[in-house]
């Protein structure tokens, strides 16, 4: 077996703000078969502390100004490390903003903490267990690869990057208390334009880089997707891949799902179309339900979708979105004011799932998107992808194209450029193979049919640990 330390902020079902929380989750039962024994370090929130079974103490420290301790023990499966400080994780709630929706202030130093844990446990701070290799998960974990090769730890490291906008920025005079070295403060180092970036130190100091997709991995070395570390990531090249996120088929599977009427063909979608429709309040239609289940950010393009939606609405076709963030986005939904239009802004994971059953299609018009997550679950519920063409959404979606129709393997639609008129053209598209039911439910169930488990991307990383793991 190899042993390996994950790494990461958040981990689903405990805590989790995005992607990647379902993907910590979800990889430690993917790798097993793969002879990789994974456990996960996580910051002590209330929620990981409250779920944590029979926890033991394993070490005990000062951090931050702070006494912390290590635990370990189970939640939901998972074999976990848990970074227990009260000073810096004893906050309800969203787990990296305070009450006020803002970044809590000490976030690179609440991080930083969780990387010094890691370098610890790598360097041999447990008693009977010791990781062969860290994988760590964005910037809140960069700094782990720093700390290892500071220390002269010789356990290697890997880094995925989940989404290059987080960069875990803060100003140079934090560095001694971050326990960084004076002579690491340089462009070379983990400088970033005056700055210090927890994400570039894990971008230079990491032995291997990974990203959630392919195509983003390609896009990351461009200066319109690296968002300014692009030039790192070049440089870096030989040591940066892609390997696409899967999906916990226990969680999301139209069959099982708890949450759902359970079907395992398209036409079983009916009955969860007609419920959710009840629950959203909208009316019977004769156009596609299209549905949304996302963060409202710039990056998400939901305002691209606002512009477009005449084009779906024309056609009577509905929205039922489900979301939060910018509260620009959120009441420009919320006011829409049309009856084809449900709006819900929050976070509710089961009406997530209710959503995935209920809808015709799941609409991404991301501008950029390093994989991609619920139209993932829309090809596994037969809910028709209709996505833009950039990252992870450009390699997991079969577009329509009057080839790839002849072929009868089309599996969703793509758009391209990103923007409101090619959307608008695409919702358009998307009505007319709606009315034509023989190619639609086609599509549905090559939608259905197209792997989207963990398997290959399991294999990928025990190839990718292997080529690294001193010992095995
Ligand atoms: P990102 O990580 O950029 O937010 P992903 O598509 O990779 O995007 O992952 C988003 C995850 O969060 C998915 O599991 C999605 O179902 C979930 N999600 C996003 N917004 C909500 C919401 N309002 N309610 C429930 N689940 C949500």
């Amino acid at each position: 077996m190899t042993r390996v330390l994950s790494v990461t902020s958040e981990c689903a079902p405990m805590v989790k703000t995005g992607g990647l929380a379902d993907v910590a989750g979800a990889l430690p039962a993917a790798l097993m078969p793969q002879g990789v024994e994974m456990r996960t370090l996580l910051p002590g929130y209330p929620a990981v502390l409250d779920a944590l079974d029979a926890a033991r103490t394993e070490a005990g420290t000062d951090l931050m100004g702070g006494p912390a301790r290590l635990l370990s023990g189970q939640a939901f499966g998972l074999d976990l490390l848990v970074l227990d400080a009260p000073h810096l994780f004893e906050r309800p709630g969203n787990p990296y903003l305070g009450p006020d929706g803002r970044d809590w202030p000490d976030n690179p130093e609440r991080f930083a903490a969780l990387c010094r844990a890691a370098a610890d446990i790598a360097a041999g701070q447990m008693e009977d267990w010791r990781p062969d290799l860290v994988h760590c998960h964005d910037w809140q974990a960069g700094l782990a690869p720093y700390y290892l090769k500071r220390d002269g730890t010789p356990v290697p490291s890997v880094l995925t990057i989940h989404n290059i906008a987080f960069q875990g920025l803060t100003d140079m005079n934090r560095a001694a208390q971050l326990g960084i070295a004076p002579h690491d403060l340089t462009p070379e180092g983990v400088e970033y334009f005056g700055r210090i970036s927890a994400l570039k130190a894990g971008l230079v100091f990491a032995d291997r880089l990974t990203t959630v997709s392919p195509t983003y991995a390609e896009e990351l070395m461009t200066p319109e997707f690296g968002m300014g570390l692009d030039g790192v990531l070049r440089a870096r090249k030989a040591c940066l891949s892609g390997i696409l996120n899967g999906i916990d088929l226990e969680t999301w599977s139209p069959g099982t799902d708890p949450h759902i009427r359970a079907y395992k063909a398209p036409r079983g979608k009916a009955a969860n179309r007609a419920a959710l429709r009840e629950e959203m309040g909208l009316p019977g239609a004769e156009g596609p339900l299209c549905v949304v289940v996302s963060r409202l950010t710039e990056q998400k393009g939901l305002d691209l979708l606002l512009e477009a939606l005449p084009a779906l609405l024309d056609r009577d076709g509905q929205l039922a979105l489900l979301g939060s963030g910018d509260p620009g986005l959120e009441a420009a939904f919320r006011n829409y004011g049309h009856r084809n239009v449900a709006v819900r802004i929050g976070y509710d994971e089961a009406l997530s799932h209710r959503m995935m059953a209920g809808g015709d299609a799941i609409v991404v018009p991301s501008r950029f998107e390093p994989c991609g997550l619920t139209q993932l679950y829309g090809l596994r519920y037969g809910t028709v992808p209709l996505v833009a063409l950039t990252g992870g959404l450009a390699d997991t979606v079969i577009p329509a194209t009057p080839a790839t129709m002849a072929r009868q393997v089309a599996t969703g639609l793509q758009f391209h450029p990103v923007t409101a008129g090619a959307l608008s053209n695409a919702l358009t598209r998307l009505c007319d193979l709606f009315q034509s039911p023989a190619m639609w439910s086609k599509m549905q169930r090559n939608a259905m049919a197209q792997p989207v488990d963990w398997g290959p991307s399991a294999a990928a990383y025990a190839a990718l640990y292997a080529t690294l793991a001193t010992t095995a």
